[in-house]
């Protein structure tokens, strides 16, 4: 299965992304995941694109579907894949669909978690608390400075995902507001995965 699981930052996609991934034994692409990781070994990804993602700004569409053109097109992704924080424009959403297009292959769902845009903020303090408290390192863009620019980049260059997935029939609408496993729940009815 390939899925794109979209939403705002706080609304939960790496949690049910990584739930989708194991439960049907299939990658989960995290790009925010991919580039932190470049960040901390500082290499030259890492170093071109620390001070946007610390801002709360998008990475350029070119860096990032070259990232995911390539982590795509290795083995373990051809059986399928959850991809999270991708995409993010419609650019990438339109370059997704002309990479699985040359494989042959297409998106089966995209999954929007619906979530209070109100609540976010105690959300994402809540993830910064946590972290901390269990000795994790905090994201740099945790905060209530970047999350607003985050905000900001979801309504103007992501919400429109929703209407471009949607004429496909590919949209997949779940509130997100609900407890963790009853939003996995619902999103393994909507996508037709027993559980
Ligand atoms: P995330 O962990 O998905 O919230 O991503 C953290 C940050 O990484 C974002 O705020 C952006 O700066 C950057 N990023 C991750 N994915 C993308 C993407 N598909 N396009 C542009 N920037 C991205």
């Amino acid at each position: 299965m390939r899925i794109v699981i979209l939403g705002p930052p706080g609304a939960g996609k790496g949690t049910q992304a990584t739930t989708l991934a194991r439960r049907l034994n299939i990658p989960q692409l995290s790009t925010g995941n991919m580039l932190r990781a470049a960040v901390d070994a500082q290499s030259p990804l890492g170093q071109s694109v620390s001070a946007v993602m610390q801002s709360g700004g998008l990475v350029s569409d070119d860096l990032m579907i070259e990232c995911v053109h390539e982590r795509i097109a290795r083995a373990d992704a051809r059986k399928g894949f959850i991809l999270d924080g991708f995409p993010r424009t419609l650019a990438q959403a339109r370059a997704l669909d002309n990479i699985l297009d040359a494989q042959q292959a297409s998106l089966d769902a995209a999954v929007e978690l619906r979530v209070d845009v109100d609540q976010l903020l105690a959300r994402i303090e809540g993830r910064a608390d946590q972290a901390r408290a269990s000795g994790e390192q905090v994201r740099s863009d945790d905060n209530a400075q970047a999350l607003k620019r985050r905000l900001m980049e979801y309504e103007d260059s992501t919400a429109p995902l929703s209407e471009y997935y949607a004429n496909q029939n590919r949209l997949v609408r779940i509130d997100g507001m609900r407890e963790v496993e009853e939003v996995t729940c619902a999103i393994f009815g909507a996508v037709g995965i027993a559980t």
